[in-house]
């Protein structure tokens, strides 16, 4: 391994967006790319490749960075929980593989907000070059004309319809449908309200993560050098121009130097983290850790926003949801050889399978609130298996899709291998509790319409007990956790605080960009792997672009 290598780019982190970047910039054989991941691989562990079991990567301190909120003055000093992936695949490589890519109008505001080029429909292709849609079963009834219009084929990324399906999924849409809410067969296709299945990314019932569809293909590309267990440690600046990273690697400090960029992928918190390591973010945190201030942009770190959550968790009458309740292990003996035979059955699911966009009040212009049913008591990210061994519940997950609240990524030392420190300010500005308590009403109505109702025994949380307004509000904040989609601190735009412009160009500075979910300026309406994709694809073709032109 040569310890001062060059490359032509060197891209921080496999992630979603990081393993579009890694295939894209070498399809062409013209560029030589340094891909740094500071996890392992991805190709040995096989809770990683089977979907449900993400529950076990919860666990894991390998393949999962595991931070920890500060505690949240909003959620009675809670210290909340946020996983993130760490290995080829990013957050893909542990995620619930649920395929929605947010509402058209979510890019459009980004587009009012300044950034050129990012309105839905200039976003599209992006989303569908990445994308191998399978029509699933179900979806007959979406005409061919949308299909063609919003899906993509041939693409890396295969999104399916899980080929397995609780039929509790199937009574949450029907008890939907019940409830008044239209049937979507399609989220991601000309309108995202109503109930409906989700589309997964999933192939031959295997998870099909970013690195799976994006980087295994090009592992054995020659211009590609791909290293796992390296941790990057600080940028290198020249004159105003990023020239190189530093990097821990087999216990040494390494540097790889970019004739042509540095590209950061790390994610929403460790991005700005690398930033501010490299002196580049606020003055005042970059000094107070008495690291060298190399260029000021007051926003890096800034913006964090997040989906906060809270559960519907309903005992049923029956058997049908997963458990591991004593009664149930023979299921899962019987599953667990489906599973490894035929790649079938419950551990094939990616156990999301069905969802809605609803609005909290008629009023709302547009869906602001988003169910996931899952067919099991979902409590604490799986953290606490007990409530699986104890019962047989469903749970309703229900989250507001634009919250307000905003918080902040900051440095904890100047060590490179300290985590940041994670404070999103959850629940800051009370509308964003407020919708979460009209969500728990609708996923109630939800639940005890005749598809559902006729399997409930008992509602364990919030429990029946809790009606009033000031009831539930008190319980959201008692529970209410993260649905793992935290964007926005290293933000696209033209204001002082924005951190990169419209080419996910760092302000400022030569060759470096950010391409990942921190560059979002807003939150979008539902959940953001499908974004981070199209991120990597968009910044992709605006690198070639850039540098073919060079090239002459
Ligand atoms: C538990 C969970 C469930 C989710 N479920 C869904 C879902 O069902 N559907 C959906 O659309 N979205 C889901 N998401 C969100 C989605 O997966 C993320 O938004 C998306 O993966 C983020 O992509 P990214 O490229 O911004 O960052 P990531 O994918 O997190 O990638 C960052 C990468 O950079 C690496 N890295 C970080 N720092 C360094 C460093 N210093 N040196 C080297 N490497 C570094 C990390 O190890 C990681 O591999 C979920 C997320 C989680 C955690």
């Amino acid at each position: 391994m040569d310890r001062q290598a060059q490359y032509d780019f060197v891209v921080v982190g496999a992630g979603s967006s990081g393993c579009v970047l890694a295939n894209r910039l070498t399809e062409n054989g013209k560029f030589t790319v340094l891909l740094l991941e500071a996890g392992p691989s991805d190709k040995t562990n096989p809770f990683i490749h089977m979907p449900a079991g993400m529950v076990g990567l919860m666990h894991s301190r390998k393949y999962n960075w595991r931070l920890w909120t500060t505690p949240q003055t909003h959620l009675n000093n809670r210290v909340l929980f946020q996983p993130r992936g760490k290995t080829l695949g990013g957050s893909s490589s542990i995620n619930a593989c649920v395929y929605i890519r947010g509402h058209a109008s979510d890019y459009d505001h980004w587009a009012d907000l300044g950034c050129e080029g990012w309105s839905y429909k200039e976003l599209l292709p992006y989303f569908k070059k990445s994308e191998n849609f399978h029509p699933a079963p179900f979806s007959a009834g979406v005409n061919q004309k949308d299909l063609e219009e919003y899906h993509g084929s041939g693409g890396p990324l295969n999104v399916a319809s899980p080929d397995h399906r609780n039929p509790l999924s199937q009574a949450f849409i029907e008890a939907g449908v019940q409830a008044g809410y239209e049937r979507n067969l399609d989220f991601n296709g000309a309108k995202q309200g109503g109930v409906g299945p989700y589309s997964a990314y999933h192939k031959d019932g295997q998870r099909w993560s970013n690195s799976r569809a994006y980087l295994w293909s090009a592992m054995s590309r020659p211009n590609l050098t791909i290293l796992t267990n390296a941790r990057a440690a600080r940028i290198c600046l020249e004159n105003g121009r990023a020239s190189g990273v530093e990097y821990f690697y087999e216990g040494q400090l390494c540097k790889a130097l970019a004739r042509k960029e540095v590209i950061l992928s790390g994610g929403a918190f460790n991005s700005p983290h690398l930033l501010m390591l490299s002196g580049i973010g606020p003055w005042q945190d970059v000094l107070h850790h008495n690291i060298p201030p190399t260029h000021e942009l007051p926003g890096v770190g800034r913006n964090l926003q997040d989906h906060l959550d809270v559960f519907l968790v309903m005992r049923t009458r029956n058997r049908l949801p997963i458990s591991l309740h004593p009664l149930s292990w023979l299921r899962w003996v019987f599953q667990l050889a489906k599973y490894l035979m035929f790649k079938r059955g419950e551990l094939s699911s990616n156990l999301a399978e069905s969802g809605g966009f609803v609005k909290s009040s008629v009023e709302e212009p547009i869906e602001d609130l988003q169910l996931h049913f899952v067919a099991l008591p979902a409590i604490r990210h799986g953290l606490n298996l007990w409530p699986l061994f104890k019962s047989y519940a469903y749970s309703i997950m229900i989250y507001d899709l634009r919250p307000h609240s905003k918080g902040t990524v900051r440095l904890a030392s100047s060590n490179p291998l300290d985590l940041p420190v994670v404070d999103p300010n959850y629940g800051e500005h009370q509308r964003d509790i407020d919708r979460l308590v009209k969500g728990i009403r609708i996923a109630r109505n939800i639940a005890t319409q005749p598809a559902l109702g006729r399997m409930n025994r008992e509602e364990i949380s919030p429990g029946e007990h809790l009606q009033t307004d000031e009831e539930l509000e008190q319980w959201v904040r008692e529970t209410a956790e993260t649905a793992y989609h935290p964007v926005g601190t290293c933000k696209m735009g033209t204001d002082e605080m924005a951190v990169v412009d419209h080419r996910l160009r760092v302000h400022g500075l030569a060759s470096l960009r950010v391409v990942d979910c921190s560059i979002m300026p807003t939150l979008i309406g539902g959940n953001t792997n499908a974004a981070a994709t199209m991120i990597g694809e968009k910044a992709a073709a605006m690198i070639l672009e850039d540098h073919n032109q060079e090239n002459g």
